[in-house]
């Protein structure tokens, strides 16, 4: 694939300073673009940030035809910049695109795109322990047309954001009973830019419920468990096996959630996708029978959930987290290069990836 480069003249990275910002405002010099028109993916380039127009009537801005990724780039202690996984995120963004009926990106683009923009961009990759450049590709319907239909045309464009250390504290979550993230038929297992949109009203009145996030339930009964914000949930049981609600069409597949069931796996611990519900979890806090319980995903790693509450009752599990801290550290080893990549999810910058030749 070609990729046509314009350079900025004026780097923001001189007054960026990396012990002092917040995240997702700041972002780095460029992004990648490719547009869809007449049938195909074309115009694969790089520009400098901000040199993009979308049309106040586009359709994306009135019916949210759009979709999203995530992945964070880490720079080891060698200098080395590495992906986990990154052919995962490529492979998503093509499920999420058709349940919204935008055509199908091809993985090159996606990849080649990817490493090309953080060749460009690596001195962005934040090097204080724990910090990344988070990377979001996104897909949007371009054309400037407000009949309600699919769009014709479409821009793919990766942009990213450094990220800084990141600490999660342990959450206070809600178990929502009222509001639903997904449905049955619907949009739940795509990253689809519109599933946060409605999400922002529960979590917002949870919040001021002094929760720090929901944990969604199944749209008909509200008595499954399903995910937690960005996050997947894993439950450990005190005989150490990981339970975690079955994917369906109404949970987000995290690439996370996957890498750490085969962690668990390597480590000899069983893995049990299958329906969870509400009432088992808070009877297994309340009776000993569950010992942790933590969410997973790109944004937050693992994060440890600490409160529980459901139907005005609060259920506290142990500040202590073994299990999670052990699948953590391995999760953190694979980044790093201190654990052994036995399966071959860790890709180095202009090592692993050559760029001109990816398939
Ligand atoms: C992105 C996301 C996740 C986590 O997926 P990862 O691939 O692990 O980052 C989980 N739930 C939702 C709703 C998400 O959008």
């Amino acid at each position: 694939m070609n990729i046509d480069i314009k350079q900025t003249t004026q780097s923001a990275y001189e007054v960026f300073d990396e012990t002092n910002f917040q995240f997702g405002s700041t972002m780095t010099d460029h992004v990648f673009l490719a547009d869809y028109k007449e049938g195909a993916w074309q115009n694969a380039r790089i520009v400098p940030f901000g040199d993009v127009y979308i049309g106040l009537s586009s359709t994306v801005l009135h019916y949210g035809q759009s979709v999203f990724e995530g992945m964070k780039a880490y720079k080891r202690a060698s200098g080395d910049i590495v992906l986990l996984r990154p052919e995962e995120n490529a492979k998503r963004i093509q499920v999420s695109a058709a349940r919204l009926a935008i055509p199908e990106l091809p993985k090159d683009i996606f990849l080649e795109g990817l490493f090309a923009l953080l060749k460009l961009d690596k001195k962005w990759v934040p090097s204080m322990e724990n910090g990344s450049l988070y990377v979001r590709p996104f897909i949007f319907g371009a054309d400037e047309m407000l009949g309600v239909k699919p769009s014709d045309t479409y821009t793919f464009a990766i942009i990213m954001a450094p990220a800084g250390e990141y600490y999660p504290k342990p959450l206070s979550v809600k178990v929502e009973t009222n509001f639903t993230r997904a449905c049955p038929g619907g949009t739940g297992f795509s990253k689809a830019a519109g599933n946060y949109a409605a999400s922002y009203l529960p979590t917002k009145q949870a919040q001021a419920e002094g929760f720090d996030q929901l944990i969604w339930t199944d749209a008909i009964q509200h008595t499954y468990i399903e995910e937690s914000g960005t996050m997947n949930l894993f439950f450990i049981h005190k005989n150490g096996n990981l339970i975690t609600p079955q994917p369906n069409d109404t949970i987000l597949k995290g690439i996370t959630r996957d890498t750490i069931m085969q962690l668990a796996k390597q480590k000899g611990l069983e893995v049990e996708e299958r329906a969870v519900s509400v009432d088992e979890v808070v009877g297994g806090i309340a009776s000993g029978d569950i010992t942790e319980v933590f969410g997973a995903g790109t944004a937050v790693n693992i994060s440890y959930i600490h409160f529980i509450s459901y139907k005005g009752k609060v259920y506290e599990l142990s500040k202590e987290n073994p299990v999670g801290n052990e699948l953590k550290v391995l999760l953190e080893g694979l980044r790093s290069g201190e654990v052994e990549d036995v399966e071959g999810w860790v890709k180095v910058l202009e090592k692993d990836i050559q760029l001109g030749n990816s398939s």
